[in-house]
């Protein structure tokens, strides 16, 4: 069974242009998506947000050609999670993980500050694959370790392309997801980047957080009241969902990669090997027959 979100839910996520400035616009309610990966990594509230906003994030990355694209997307710092990573392509499918899902902390109302979860100094990594062979990877440092701000200003200086990202989980008083939601405002070329800055202003002093709070949202009325220009016109939308890749086959194949020491000793073990998929924390059991099956196929090799 694949793992995934349930695709009768209600996540969207919309392109639109607002064609008098030259901008483009996607937006997405990524609700279940974030409730999903709560659920699947057990994660505290401040995890919830970081990696709820990282996902979000990674969706409306994963727009901007018009091929077969998936984007990686990691930032690393030296705050109590230390690292989120989210994985996302142009067909709506993401999976992410922070690494520590227990980073502790209280939310506050309003937009949560991320600065001392993820940390301030650390750096960004994108890695773009567009089907073509050669992998895009680009690298900054954080700007304040926000997660959306880190990574609109990858936009900016990495590729160069003037842009405004906000992304938000709202949560319940148990830390429930309520809601979460994400927004990206890009210059195409020739747009008008004065458009981009009033956007990003709005967008800094809490537009979506605000937006997000008073109820459910829809995705076309993102773009419609966060757009700095009007009128806007809808292009495609697409469901997006919690979707991981991994697959018993896949454990398999990577478990070919063991050498002859981990190999011996999980048999050692005389139990099943436990193997947990990072992204969407599935667990996987390889029989000790199977351990043995690999064990032999090294022999060979190893003996060279
Ligand atoms: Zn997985």
């Amino acid at each position: 069974m694949p793992v995934s979100s349930d695709p009768m839910a209600g996540d969207l996520l919309v392109r639109a242009i607002a064609p008098a400035d030259e901008l483009r616009l996607v937006a997405a309610v990524t609700t279940d998506v974030v409730r999903e990966a709560a659920r699947r990594h057990g994660t505290t509230p401040l995890a919830t947000i970081a990696l709820g906003r990282a996902l979000t994030s990674g969706l409306l990355f994963a727009t901007m050609t018009k091929g077969e694209e998936r984007v990686t997307l990691q930032l690393v710092g030296g705050g109590p999670i230390r690292a989120v990573t989210v994985d996302a392509n142009a067909q709506g499918d993401v999976r992410g993980y922070v690494k520590n899902a227990n980073v502790p902390g209280v939310v506050h109302r309003g937009r949560v500050q991320l600065e001392a979860t993820l940390g301030r100094d650390g750096v960004v990594n994108v890695t773009r694959d567009l089907g073509l062979r050669e992998l895009y990877q680009g690298q900054v440092a954080l700007t304040n370790g926000e997660i959306d701000e880190d990574l609109e200003a990858y936009l900016r200086t990495s590729e160069q392309v003037p842009s405004a990202l906000s992304c938000e989980v709202v949560l319940g008083e148990n830390g429930e997801v309520l809601r979460a939601a994400g927004i990206l405002i890009q210059a195409l070329p020739g747009g008008e980047a004065d458009a981009i800055t009033r956007a990003q202003h709005r967008l800094r002093t809490g537009a979506l957080h605000k937006l997000l709070s008073r109820g459910d949202v829809d995705p076309h009325a993102l773009v419609e009241q966060l757009s700095p220009s009007q009128p806007v016109e809808f292009l495609a939308d697409r469901p997006v969902r919690f979707q991981c890749q991994c697959s018993e086959e896949r454990i398999r194949s990577t478990m070919q990669l063991l050498t002859v020491v981990d190999l011996d000793e999980m048999i050692a073990e005389g139990k099943p090997a436990e193997v947990t998929c990072n992204f969407c924390n599935q667990k996987y059991s390889i029989e000790i027959e199977e351990l043995e099956r690999l064990r032999a196929e090294h022999a060979p090799r190893e003996n060279n």
